[in-house]
């Protein structure tokens, strides 16, 4: 039964200690790559895993990680191997930014956990390159005209974060032609506009999940697509 993996299996990524590759895209990702394990495809990006629009909140706040985990559809169990312990150790949980919040919201009277809080969006931000993320911004509402005012701008910063994060500079224009910005909104459409994170998360196979969402996104593509 799928449905019991919810309730019953935490998905896990792993901080790989070898030198690892993703089994889907191929893309080289060295050693101390975050990665999911998916079968006989081996490890996978967390892009691939789509699990890449989570944010990473360290293990050290109890009340912190339980709620954020309550509060979200998907989340990953973040694990690493010790040597010296044999065996694997929780590093954090891979969570909703909206489910961080919310939990963050209720955390708020600690003052500690405002500082974290603070401290991680600055760090965020300095991921950020602003220029690209205006070029890329500018290229969504380009390609799709009637996208919802502010979309084109989460969608930029994701693939800001993405691309930083993995590939050098010199990758940023080519990540802006046609086909990178597509597959952009495309993923951000899967999330934000469908059902597929909550499918994901009873434990459905992502390319079935894909497939179940691939007519809602069909036709949120062409909406935003329409000139207004
Ligand atoms: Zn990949």
């Amino acid at each position: 039964m799928k449905s019991q993996r919810a309730g019953n299996t935490e998905r896990k990524v792993f901080i790989s200690n070898r030198d690892s590759t993703c089994g889907e895209c191929g893309e080289h990702l060295g050693a101390k790559a975050w990665i999911a394990l998916a079968g006989e495809k081996g490890a996978l990006c967390l892009a691939c895993a789509d699990l890449d629009h989570l944010l990473f909140l360290p293990a050290g706040d109890a009340a912190l990680t339980r709620r954020a985990r309550q509060h979200a559809t998907l989340s990953a169990v973040v694990l690493q191997w010790s040597r010296a312990r044999k065996r694997y150790e929780r590093q954090g949980l891979l969570v909703e930014a909206q489910a961080l919040a919310q939990a963050e919201e209720e955390c708020l009277a600690d003052s500690e956990v405002r500082a974290r809080r603070q401290e991680r969006e600055a760090t965020r931000r300095a991921a950020l390159d602003r220029q690209y993320v205006d070029q890329f911004t500018t290229r969504v509402r380009e390609l799709f005209p009637a996208c919802p005012t502010g979309r084109e701008r989460d969608i930029a910063e994701h693939a800001c974060l993405k691309y930083s994060g993995r590939v050098g500079r010199s990758a940023s224009a080519k990540a802006l032609d046609e086909a990178s910005v597509r597959l952009a909104v495309i993923a951000h459409v899967r999330h934000r506009e469908t059902p597929y994170d909550a499918l994901l998360a009873r434990g459905d196979d992502r390319w079935e999940a894909r497939a179940a969402v691939e007519e809602a996104v069909r036709r949120v593509l062409q909406k935003w697509g329409a000139q207004p």
